[in-house]
């Protein structure tokens, strides 16, 4: 097994980043601070695997935060991109790829009738609520405590600590004025989101959700919580959004909505959808889509929407999983891998649990299973970055947070999988 401690290279450009940019990254995740230490840079990547500036190897489980459900460097994808390049990189006008595109997306993702190019999960998540609230002329966006939807500002809340509570902004620069139309709900609870429409119902624009929640590690949603959501906002004239940036085409080519069977009115997309370029999405109902600009008056607007770079690379992803779907061998390797881990905490006796959901999964360092943020705020993080570095310094690259999932990828061979089994059992029984 190769122990990769030598981060030299790492550390000094590392270095330099901190005086040049804040914190020394482009997004926070990035830096390490939940786990302490500094980030490996990276120089390149390969099917499984991150190679670092150090030369050392890594089997990568982040796959980027979920878009290279493919691996790294698919040869499809990369073909793609670069006979894309050949004719120019932006044009700011239609393109036939944005129709291939939005063929795809359509016809992969059920409740998809209509779609619209963003840039980033974020775009497309800001943009669903704005057409939400333009759509049925209210204020009240419901979100769930646990559930990240990007840094839109009224999105950017803490729980309260009842069931539901109107809520404060959890960032310096979010105004009260922002978040004071966002009620912030508990996951999972059937009684706090029936009293918030009772209480609610008829100001309530939308309810927006991660129907499997990837961030806060992985969260499955009981099922009695994802169907009451689409009666209640059916019943009372609200939206249905699934934030599917991290589910879609990863739990299924469909994505939740698929898994479950439920149709929302708006679906948010983003990461696989780009296949490793930055591309977002909304999508859903043809009626309510139909309120965008310039077809309706709901405004949004993107100079690089749909560029024909990045709509190349999620046009070769999307073609890729649809031609030949990976997720019966992505649910058996993810399964291998979740019962070689739920073995090793076993044989260490160590206080953790095993969440997955297809090929998300998380360990969390917990005394029971958790199914909302109060119990994923208990899980023992200290112990988790204990986890995190002893799997670093034997060549396995895990989300360096314990409220991330990580992912398995297409590129993952039975090899990388034993190997990573292995690790954790070294490190687990090390921990005690
Ligand atoms: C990653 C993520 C986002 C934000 O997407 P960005 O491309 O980072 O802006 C939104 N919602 C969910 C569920 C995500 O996982």
């Amino acid at each position: 097994m190769t122990t990769t401690t030598a981060r030299q290279k790492s550390h000094e450009i590392f270095e330099r980043a901190q005086q040049l940019m804040p914190g020394g990254v482009n997004s926070p995740a990035r830096a390490f601070g939940a786990v302490g230490g500094e980030p490996i840079v990276i120089d390149r990547a390969e099917g499984a695997y991150l190679y670092d500036v150090d030369g050392n190897q890594y089997v990568d489980y982040v796959g980027s935060w979920g878009p290279m459900i493919l691996g790294h460097r698919h040869p499809s994808v990369i073909r793609a991109i670069e006979n894309a390049l050949s004719k120019g990189t932006s044009f700011g006008a239609p393109t036939e790829a944005e129709n291939r595109l939005a063929e795809l997306i359509i016809d992969c993702v059920p409740s998809v009738e209509k779609v619209r190019l963003v840039n980033s999960g974020t775009e497309a998540t800001m943009s669903a609520i704005r057409l939400a609230r333009g759509f049925t002329g209210r204020d009240i966006v419901v979100k769930f405590a646990g559930n990240y939807h990007g840094h839109v500002d009224s999105l950017l809340v803490a729980a309260g600590s009842s069931a539901a509570t109107l809520s404060v902004p959890n960032s310096p620069g979010v105004t009260e004025g922002t978040t004071k139309d966002t009620l912030v709900l508990h996951y999972n609870d059937v009684d706090g989101l029936g009293a918030a429409f009772q209480a609610h119902g008829y100001r309530i624009a939308c309810v927006i959700v991660e129907p499997v929640v990837g961030n806060m590690g992985c969260v499955k949603p009981g099922s009695e919580f994802l169907h009451l959501m689409r009666e209640l906002t059916a019943d009372y004239g609200a939206l249905l959004i699934f934030d599917e940036v991290m589910t879609g085409f990863r739990v299924a080519l469909g994505g939740a909505q698929e898994l479950f069977d439920i149709m929302p009115d708006l679906t948010t997309l983003g990461k696989i959808v780009g296949g490793g370029l930055p591309i977002g999405a909304y999508g859903g109902r043809a009626d309510v889509m139909d309120h965008v600009l310039p077809a309706g008056k709901v405004f949004q607007a993107g100079t690089l929407s749909g560029n024909p770079v990045a709509t190349a690379g999620g046009i070769a992803t999307l073609t890729a999983l649809m031609q030949e779907p990976p997720y019966h061998q992505l649910e058996a390797k993810s399964a291998r891998l979740a019962n070689g881990l739920a073995e090793a905490v076993k044989v260490a006796e160590a206080r953790a649990h095993l969440s997955r959901v297809g090929s998300m999964l998380t360990l969390f360092f917990s005394a029971g299973q958790v199914d909302d943020w109060n119990a994923a705020a208990e899980c023992d993080t200290q112990m988790f970055a204990k986890y995190f570095w002893g799997m670093m310094d034997r060549g396995i690259y895990l989300p360096c947070s314990q409220y991330e999932a990580m992912f398995v990828s297409v590129a993952h061979g039975d090899e990388d999988i034993a190997r990573t089994v292995a690790a954790a059992n070294e490190v687990l029984s090390e921990l005690g």
